[in-house]
């Protein structure tokens, strides 16, 4: 039924931008990630966010609310944004360019102190490859030397209230990345003097602590993602669904099971899947589509939530037999109305040009 349906959009709208968050190891991506998620809850509304297998599910009032007057609702149609839980997770090593990459929109995550470090080049290539737009987050800027904490403020407002000497620290390491950004071949400059993104790469400031910034960066995804995606977006949410394979899992009760990020149609629980495998393609039929139990009834038993259908985007464990060969960054295709012969030759091909990039690496 409709009701039990996990929404990434409503048939005929937009679907949600799907943010993957890279970058080097201790830059701070898992703080960025549960500072987004953390704020978003304490804005205090029921159903401000939806936990999802491997994703966050921020809807556009609750980023509105965290990110102040940054972001003023009536000036967009998308529904929010969802962000990818697991941060610079091997699949974005194989993401592809054929049949949409895995993440729309990507935040590279930079410790201002550490600069440029071997993970955020990796990440910088992958992007580029896949033609992936991004923003770079400058974090840390709390653990400049002088700095005056002004938690949740928007970053020109809090860096008004820092001395000079502060400022100028800050301005030196910002000024190192956008240069590393520009040996990376990056046109880069700090997000306000960013006049067409798609030239430009975006340097935002900010904190994950304290997070100072953080309403900057959320007006920045939003506005990417509303001024060059919204064609992207105007998918048929209720047609056959297609996703990205982020881990493969065993889980009691239901053997191998696949956590996926759906980016297009939606996938029921009667469905028929070809997903990609080590062997080829892997041909059954869904037994369940699980969600996670929200946090308050983490004590029940039961671990998961059935549901009926979900819709993208999302994010969704899949339970069904012969998973046990499926493979990380691997693509799944929902086959319903269309050739089976057909959906299973996109597969295929998409698990060759996988194989080829690996190859490449
Ligand atoms: P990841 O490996 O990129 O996911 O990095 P983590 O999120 O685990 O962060 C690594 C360390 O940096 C942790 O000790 C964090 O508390 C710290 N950290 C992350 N962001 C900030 C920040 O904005 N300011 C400060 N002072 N510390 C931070």
């Amino acid at each position: 039924t409709d009701s039990d349906a996990v929404d990434g959009a409503e048939p005929g709208g937009l679907r949600t931008p799907i943010v993957a968050v890279l970058g080097h190891v201790d830059h701070g991506k898992t703080t960025l990630l549960d500072t987004i998620r953390g704020s978003a809850v304490s804005e205090g509304e029921a159903g401000a966010i939806t936990q999802h297998i491997g994703a966050t599910a921020v809807p556009l009032d609750t980023v509105s609310e965290m990110a102040g007057d940054l972001v003023d609702p009536t000036d967009f149609d998308l529904p929010g944004l969802l962000f990818i839980d697991t941060p610079g997770h091997h699949s974005f090593t194989t993401l592809r360019s054929r049949g949409g990459a895995l993440a729309d929109i990507a935040v590279v995550v930079v410790d201002v102190n550490d600069g440029f470090q071997p993970q955020t080049i990796e990440a910088l290539e992958i992007l580029q490859r896949t033609g992936t737009p991004f923003v770079v987050a400058a974090n840390k800027i709390d653990t400049t030397p002088g700095w005056n904490p002004n938690d949740g403020l928007p970053i020109q407002t809090t860096y008004e209230k820092q001395s000079d000497s502060a400022t100028s620290r800050l301005d030196e390491n910002l000024y190192e990345i956008i240069g590393d950004l520009s040996d990376e071949g990056f046109s880069a400059d700090l997000y306000w003097r960013v006049q067409n993104f798609t030239k430009n790469v975006g340097v935002v400031p900010l904190s994950a602590i304290t997070s100072e910034g953080i309403p900057d960066l959320l007006a920045v995804l939003m506005g990417l993602s509303q001024r060059y995606m919204k064609e992207q977006m105007a998918v048929d949410v209720t047609g056959p669904g297609a996703g990205t394979v982020l881990e493969v899992k065993d889980e009691r009760g239901f053997g191998a099971t696949v956590d996926v990020v759906l980016y297009d149609g939606s996938i029921r629980a009667d469905d028929e899947i070809v997903v990609g495998g080590l062997d080829g393609p892997i041909i059954t039929e869904v037994r369940a589509l699980l969600q996670p139990r929200p946090n308050a009834e983490i004590r029940v038993e039961k671990r998961f939530d059935k549901v009926d259908e979900v819709r993208a985007a999302a994010g969704i464990k899949v339970a069904a037999p012969e998973l046990d060969d499926a493979m990380a960054g691997a693509p799944i295709r929902v086959v319903r109305d269309q050739n089976r012969e057909a959906v299973i030759d996109e597969v295929e091909a998409e698990l060759a040009e996988i194989q080829v990039s690996t190859e490449e690496e």
